[in-house]
C-alpha cells in the first residue's frame, strides 16, 4: 500500500482545492469536515505525507494526536460541548474513503446521535462555524 500524492488531502494541503482552515503549525493542518457529522466536525491531518495510522512514523502521530487534543478543546468550546468523539479508519475494510492519515474531532452533546455520513454541509453555515472554532483555538 503506498501513498498516492494526488489524494484529494494533499491537495488540500498544497492549496490545489479550497478547505476552511482553522489551525495549522509547522507539522499539521486541519480543516472542516464538509459533510459533517455533528456541527463542528473537523479534520487533523499531517503535513508531511502518510496513508494512515499504520505507516505513520511515531513523529508523525504525535504531532497529529498534539493538534487532535488541542482541537478538541476547541470545538468543545465553540459549542458548549460537552464531550468530543475521535475517530479514524485504516484501508477500505476499516471503513477509511481518503488515503492521507486524518483524525475526525466530532464535539458532543449528550443524548444527540451523531449524523449519518455522507450529507453535504451548507458552505455558509460552514465558514460561519469555521469562523467560531477559529476564535476558540487556544
Ligand atoms: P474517512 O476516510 O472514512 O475518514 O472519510 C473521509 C472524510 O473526509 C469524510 O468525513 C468526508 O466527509 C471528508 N471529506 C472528503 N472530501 C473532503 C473535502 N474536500 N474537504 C473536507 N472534508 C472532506
Amino acid at each position: 500500500m503506498s501513498y498516492d500524492p494526488d489524494n484529494i488531502f494533499a491537495k488540500i494541503l498544497r492549496g490545489e482545492i479550497p478547505s476552511f482552515k482553522l489551525y495549522e503549525d509547522d507539522e499539521t493542518y486541519v480543516f472542516m469536515d464538509i459533510m459533517p457529522r455533528a456541527d463542528g466536525h473537523c479534520l487533523v491531518i499531517p503535513k508531511t505525507p502518510c496513508r494512515n495510522l499504520l505507516d505513520a512514523s511515531p513523529a508523525q502521530l504525535a504531532a497529529v494526536m498534539a493538534t487532535t487534543q488541542r482541537m478538541s478543546h476547541a470545538v468543545m468550546r465553540a459549542f458548549g460541548a460537552e464531550g468530543v468523539t475521535i475517530q479514524q479508519f485504516n484501508e477500505d475494510a476499516g471503513g477509511q474513503e481518503v488515503y492521507h492519515l486524518h483524525f475526525h474531532v466530532l464535539p458532543r452533546h449528550a443524548g444527540v446521535a451523531l449524523r449519518p455520513p455522507g450529507t453535504m454541509a451548507d458552505m455558509d453555515v460552514l465558514k460561519a462555524q469555521a469562523e467560531k472554532i477559529v476564535a476558540a483555538v487556544g
